[in-house]
């Protein structure tokens, strides 16, 4: 329910943005929270500051034309929504998916604003992609694919300006090639221009593992609070990607057992627990289907249809894509005793589902603040760039668990101070826009 001092602002989202549903609903779970910090602040309202935070500055939409191995000649879709620049330079993934749109990229756009500025790290918010699907394509035609892409996108970018890294369908291969022909179209090494890079030509050590990592550290944060830890706790992480992956084995390394993940096509249930080499040889190196992680260990099944949050565990981990786990799987997680959800993916709980966990008293952190390791580690490894430094592994590890507990008592100690203490939604929502919010005043009417 809206406080009556927001809804005129989700009316007038609704009204400019017709159609985009996700991108209404991220806008609606940030406004959810913001009623008393208008109560507290009223200059927020007369310097139209909400009004200016949900618009974003630029948004870029263009044709990315390619060829095939066969010499067929495909037309996608290329975007870059460059959200909000009050903290530093735009900073958010590319993600490759059939289903990107405008509305999606700009959910993801609006989310990263106030993600970022929970790190406390000098970044702006921005978003991009294409629905161009990197399945099943060669590495030729996924080469030619981003060459294109980035012959239209460099014009916007720069270490100053915007920093582009991965999201899903958008890992180290393709950052290599979008890198490269960055590099050759500006006839300059700007090694801070792109996150997410190789560890030989200016990558940072853990940025890789940071999102997943960083997701479970957030996740043991909250159990300190309430006394717990991993120790012996069953987990189910949804996905088997970037995030997922890192975050079964940051689990493992807690003392918590992952028990099931997933992809597309379905889910497996291990109960001896993931066998992570299994795990990264068929999805990181083979790019296979999750299926054959049962087909190679004794211990796991395959279920090709149903739900992966129909599997008990104590702590879920959902780390695949947006509204995957709605009110019913909620109400199933609830009934099987789940105590803590933490979102690795961008808004994977529908609000019907944050509604279910917080009436059943599960623990909930909303991906902005737990799945902002990655866009951390990505700042850290802009930082290793602007000093020609790098870091060692165990160095950056420290400082993304640092950083992961600093976001964590951040958004507890807001939700206190505000009345509603343990509802690290709140906390997140109302922390991450305040940061903004007085940058944006700061700068003036611009
Ligand atoms: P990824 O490596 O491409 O992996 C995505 C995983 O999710 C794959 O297992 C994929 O299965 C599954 N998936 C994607 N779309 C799906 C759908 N519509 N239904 C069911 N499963 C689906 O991507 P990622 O980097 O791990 O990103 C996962 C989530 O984390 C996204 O929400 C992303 O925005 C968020 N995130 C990522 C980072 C980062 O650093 N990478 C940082 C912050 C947040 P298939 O292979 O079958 O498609």
């Amino acid at each position: 329910m809206f406080d009556r001092k927001v809804e005129p602002f989700y009316e007038q989202v609704i009204r400019r943005n017709p159609g985009e549903t996700e991108f209404h609903q991220a806008v609606g779970e940030v406004l959810e929270s913001l009623g008393p910090v208008l109560a507290k602040y009223p200059e927020f309202a007369e310097h139209k500051i909400i009004d200016r935070i949900c618009e974003p500055e630029r948004q870029i939409i263009f044709r990315v034309p390619w060829q095939d191995d066969s010499g067929e000649v495909w037309i996608n879709r290329g975007f870059r929504v460059e959200f909000n620049s009050a903290l530093g330079p735009y900073k958010g993934g590319l993600r490759f998916h059939p289903s990107v749109n405008l509305g999606i990229v700009k959910f993801l756009g609006f989310e990263q604003v106030f993600k970022n500025a929970l790190t406390g790290m000098p970044i702006g918010g921005g978003k991009g992609g294409s629905d161009f699907d990197p399945k099943g394509r060669s590495d030729a035609e996924v080469m030619r694919f981003c060459q294109s892409f980035m012959t239209e996108l460099y014009r916007h970018l720069g270490e100053y300006t915007d920093v582009p890294a991965g999201d899903i369908g958008v890992g180290a291969r393709e950052i290599g090639y979008l890198f490269g022909q960055y590099k050759r179209i500006t006839n300059r090494y700007e090694s801070g221009v792109l996150t997410g890079k190789g560890l030989g030509w200016g990558g940072a050590q853990v940025r890789t593992e940071a999102t997943g990592y960083g997701a479970a550290f957030f996740a043991e944060a909250m159990m300190e609070v309430r006394g717990e830890s991993f120790d012996g706790r069953r987990v189910t992480v949804s996905g088997s990607g970037n995030v997922a992956v890192y975050g079964v084995e940051k689990v493992h390394q807690l003392g918590g057992t992952a028990v099931a993940c997933s992809d597309s096509a379905g889910y497996v249930v291990d109960e001896q627990g993931i066998d992570l080499e299994v795990l990264k040889q068929v999805k990181l190196v083979e790019r296979a289907r999750i299926s054959d992680y049962a087909d190679r260990v004794p211990s796991a099944r395959f279920v090709e249809s149903g739900s992966i949050w129909d599997v008990p565990c104590d702590v879920a981990i959902p780390s695949a894509t947006q509204n995957e786990l709605d009110g019913d799987a909620a109400t199933t997680l609830a009934g099987n005793g789940c105590r803590y959800v933490v979102e690795g993916a961008n808004m994977p709980s529908t609000p019907d589902a944050v509604r279910i966990f917080r009436e059943a008293g599960i623990a909930f952190a909303p991906g902005k603040a737990a799945n902002a390791g990655g866009v951390a580690t990505s700042a850290l490894e802009m930082q290793q760039n602007a000093s020609r430094d790098r870091w060692t592994f165990e160095h950056s590890e420290a400082r993304l668990e640092e950083i992961m507990r600093a976001i964590h008592a951040r958004c507890h100690e807001t939700a206190e101070e505000y009345g509603a203490p343990g509802d690290l939604v709140l906390g997140a929502n109302v922390a991450g826009f305040l940061e903004v919010a007085e940058a944006v005043h700061a700068h003036g009417l611009i």
